[in-house]
């Protein structure tokens, strides 16, 4: 069977008792991407998850992961998927070896202990200590070597950098470049705007249970207004630089103009051809700053 999508959900619903944890989300994520799943704190990234493993039932809509309906065959999806819960639940006396060795038997054994081992040694996870003695992040290591262990065909993640250090973030992202390398498609939600624009190829930005972007990471960051700061070896009108298309003049400052452009930089570079300019540089928005623009109001509400 040659299914091309990794995740295909159509109009999923949920509600819990009343209120509406998700409305309508549709989501398309290719075999073999790194996609991105971005919305602040109660979105919906985890009820969508979760209903993604039948972990929870939806009110409507339909999903198919890896070309399953995971209500019709859940134990074959989550066969195939790596999943790290946002909230992973351990037994606090085993060991981490303990732990991990009791995944790998849910995993019906299909699971090579040198790969446990390297994934351990490569996130600094020490395998001997009682789970009850580790730190967050500690217990967050097993989380992302239990989802890795089997090499699953994909890999839905909920927040996977949480609680560690930059050291060791940096390391999981490498962790996910490396399994899509191996064909894997890795799902995954996170707060954090700098890891998802460092390897996600796509994003969906969800707020209040819809979908209010997808869209490639490098285009929805090319596509935002860019700024520009010019510096002029004398003073200049910069107010006449406000009637280039596309120009907005956002303050000046003596000798320096700084600029909102959108869309292409033509008609600016050739304005400025024309006068004494002594330096010019451009900067793009970052993700950040582009989710902040979806969510200024959301996140006003919560504070
Ligand atoms: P976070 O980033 O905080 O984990 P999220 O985007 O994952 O948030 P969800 O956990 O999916 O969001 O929650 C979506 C909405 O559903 C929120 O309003 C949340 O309060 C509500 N919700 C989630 N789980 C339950 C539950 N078991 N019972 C009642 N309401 C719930």
């Amino acid at each position: 069977m040659n299914q091309p999508m990794a995740i295909t959900i159509r109009g999923l619903t949920k509600f819990y008792g009343k209120a509406p944890a998700l409305r309508g989300v549709d989501l398309e994520v290719g075999r073999g991407e790194i996609f991105g799943f971005l919305g602040p704190n109660g979105a919906g990234k985890t009820t969508t998850i979760r209903c993604m493993l039948d972990l929870i039932r939806p009110n409507g809509g339909t999903i198919r992961v890896l070309g399953l309906d995971p209500q019709a065959e859940p134990v074959a999806v989550r066969a195939r998927v790596g999943y790290l819960p946002g909230e992973l639940r351990l037994e606090d006396n085993l060991t981490v070896e303990g732990a991990l060795r009791y995944f790998a038997r849910l995993r019906g054994g299909r699971v090579d202990w040198g790969f446990v081992r390297e994934l351990a040694e490569r996130l600094d996870l020490d395998l001997k200590p009682a789970i009850k003695n580790l730190s967050h992040g500690n217990k967050q290591k097993v989380g992302v070597v239990q989802a890795l262990m089997h090499r699953p065909e994909l890999l839905l993640l909920d927040e996977p950098t949480l609680g560690l250090d930059p050291l060791m973030q940096h390391e999981v992202l490498h962790l996910i470049a490396e399994a899509r390398a191996e064909e894997a498609t890795v799902f995954f939600s996170s707060h954090i705007m700098s890891e998802v624009q460092a390897v996600a190829e796509r994003v969906a930005m969800i707020r209040r249970g819809e979908i209010v972007e997808v869209a490639e990471t490098a285009s929805l960051i090319n596509r935002a207004l860019r700024r520009a700061r010019v510096r002029f070896g004398q003073p200049v009108d910069g107010k006449l630089l406000g009637n280039v298309p596309g120009v907005t003049v956002l303050s000046q400052d003596g000798t320096s103009v700084l600029l909102q452009v959108a869309g292409e930089m033509n008609g600016l570079i050739k304005a400025l051809a024309t006068l004494p300019v002594r330096d010019f540089e451009t900067e793009r928005p970052s993700l950040e700053e582009i989710f902040l623009a979806h969510y200024e109001s959301d996140l006003g509400e919560a504070k």
